[in-house]
């Protein structure tokens, strides 16, 4: 019988996947899509033209799990893009951000702004390198039962708290404010000049369906800094390939440890015997059996599909139904004829301004206005779009000459007012969202050859994201750290023996990070022992810590 089955081949169900098989466990990964990968994929949009058809841009990936997993020797290279960002801004130009730019383009717009950009990052660079410390950490979790089952989880507890107290007043006011605050009143305590808010609180709504207002939306800022490209704290680069090249390396890692990877396999069923997972139905009825079972799915698509309700005590099933999801994004993807001529800065030769994320969304209000426009109308009327066109950076991905571009677009809602459906406006929403780009950039429209749309029914559709939540959850308070997936689970083990959870709605949330996969294959190793150790093997070799 196998060890383990995990259900879902996102790069999470890959990551865990590696580390079980490398402590020397027999594990099969079953994936409901053709490929692996999940969100992280790229895919042929439009003939001869490729693209990471969802996830678009790279940081978090955890370097630990790159260096773990050799990914790099299993054909993956991430490049840095020549510019951070690029905000094209109407009538008052333009504003570029990137390493050692900033302070000079910022002081076009406020002396004192630029004047005070070292000290802001220094601020967020403290929070970050806290969070930094933590994604590898299984944290905090409430546990019921006496004071021995407890004593470690105190003792993490207190670990954590000797750590923040080791930070600085000023460090510590600054956590404070990242945790609680919203990303508007952050910067606003920060800055004057609407460019620079919107460049650093375009982070604080990527995937957050919320206003740069909403309390909470500054944790979600930080959420976005807290990588690294290359070794660059803070950047953010493009895998060679795309994002499939990430998870197509992670499939060859696991493969040579011998896991079996099944695609086209969806699970319809997780099950139980005497209260403990004991295995999985597939879709197509087949029954496989395992010592223990893993999600790599959204918490509440688990809970909620694949596991018979009578199972879950009644008050963890009321909170995974009322699991919060939902982004407000909206994902295209183009061919291009020719490159964006930007009124603001004209050129349709690649320039570094090409290769870097453009932020349509001139200020923090702006933001505001399109969520205030999603929540009553749907979608907003002038949207915030990021665009990156990564084959300025990767002549794999379209025909010589012409180009592929990723549009990350906010903010939809997740579901439409008045019983709306998104079948019914995918396509006028995505003119709206060609038009945006187009009025900055007035060549756009006529050089799109094609085009392939993604609402939050497709995403959810496509790739079982529920809502078309690209966390997996949204990273409030309320579902973040030990509360994620909820009080009493943050240790990647639920209500039912033997069916744990890996995805990004466990800790640290989500993006392309492989940190829930590294954690959740650490506490399954607590529980189950490779039989070959049981049988005196020599395991211990393959089983370093992690
Ligand atoms: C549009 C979009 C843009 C994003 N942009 C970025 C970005 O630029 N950078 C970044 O770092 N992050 C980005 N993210 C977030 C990031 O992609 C996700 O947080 C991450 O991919 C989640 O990984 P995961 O392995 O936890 O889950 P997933 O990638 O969601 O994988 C879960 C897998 O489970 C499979 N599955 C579902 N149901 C079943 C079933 N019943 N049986 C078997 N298999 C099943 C799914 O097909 C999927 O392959 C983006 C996400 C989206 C959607």
């Amino acid at each position: 019988m196998r060890d383990a089955i995990v259900i879902g081949g996102g790069h999470n169900g890959l990551v865990c996947a590696f580390y079980l098989a490398r402590a020397g466990l027999k594990v099969t990964v079953l994936e409901r899509r053709a490929v692996v990968g999940g969100a992280a994929v790229t895919e042929e949009f439009h003939p001869g033209f490729r693209n990471s058809v969802a996830a678009y841009t790279v940081s978090l990936l955890n370097p630990r799990v790159i260096r773990d997993m050799d990914l790099a020797g299993h054909g993956l290279r991430i490049v840095e893009r020549p510019l951070s960002n690029f905000l094209p801004l109407g009538d008052d130009g333009y504003l570029k951000v990137g390493a050692g730019r900033t302070a000079s383009e910022v002081a076009r717009f406020s002396q004192r702004d630029a004047a005070r950009l070292d000290a802001y990052h220094a601020h967020l660079d403290s929070a970050a390198d806290l969070l930094r410390e933590l994604v590898l950490e299984t944290p905090p979790n409430r546990v019921e039962g006496g004071w021995l089952a407890a004593l470690p989880e105190l003792l993490k507890a207190g670990r954590l708290g000797n750590r923040a107290r080791k930070l600085s007043l000023s460090s510590q006011r600054e956590l404070l404010d990242l945790f609680t605050k919203s990303a508007g009143d952050y910067l606003d305590g920060w800055f004057e000049s609407a460019p620079i808010k919107a460049a650093y609180g375009f982070d604080s709504v990527v995937g957050n369906f919320a206003s740069p207002y909403t309390p909470g939306s500054a944790y979600v800022l930080l959420h976005h800094v807290f990588g690294e490209v290359n070794g660059r704290k803070g950047a953010w680069g493009h895998a060679i390939g795309g994002m499939g090249a990430i998870t197509q390396a992670m499939a060859k890692a696991v493969q040579a440890l011998g896991v079996e990877i099944r695609t086209d396999c969806a699970v319809a069923e997780v099950l139980l015997a005497r209260g403990r997972a004991t295995g999985v139905v597939t879709a197509r009825g087949e029954r496989l059996d395992a010592r223990v079972v893993v999600s790599n799915l959204n918490p509440r698509l688990l809970y909620t599909q694949l596991v018979d309700p009578g199972a879950l005590p009644g008050d963890f099933l009321r909170r995974m139904q009322a699991w919060r999801c939902g982004s407000g994004t909206f994902r295209m993807n183009v061919a291009l004829s020719e490159l964006p001529d930007f009124t603001c800065l004209p050129g349709r030769t690649a320039a570094e301004h090409h290769g870097s994320g453009i932020v349509i969304a001139p200020s923090l209000q702006y933001m505001e206005r399109a969520y205030m426009d999603a929540r009553t109308l749907g979608w907003s009327r002038a949207p915030i779009v990021e665009m990156l066109i990564p084959s300025t950076l990767d002549a794999s991905l379209a025909p010589p000459g012409q180009h592929v571009a990723s549009l990350f677009c906010q903010h939809v809602a997740p579901e439409l007012p008045n019983g709306a459906s998104w079948d019914n406006h995918r396509e006028e929403v995505a003119d709206l969202m060609i038009d945006t780009v187009d009025r900055h950039a007035p060549n756009f429209r006529r050089a799109v050859l094609g085009r392939q749309i993604m609402s939050p029914l497709d995403l959810e559709r496509t790739f079982g994201l529920v809502g078309g939540d690209i966390f997996h959850g949204a990273l409030g308070l309320d579902q973040l750290f030990s509360a994620r997936p909820m009080l009493g689970h943050a240790d990647y083990r639920g209500p039912i023996a033997g069916l744990y959870t890996c995805g990004s709605g466990t800790h640290p949330g989500g993006g392309v990070t492989g940190a829930p996969g590294h954690n959740a294959a650490r506490e399954i190793l607590r529980d189950v022992r490779p039989r070959r150790a049981a049988r005196g093997g020599h395991v211990e070799n393959h089983h370093p810590r992690l």
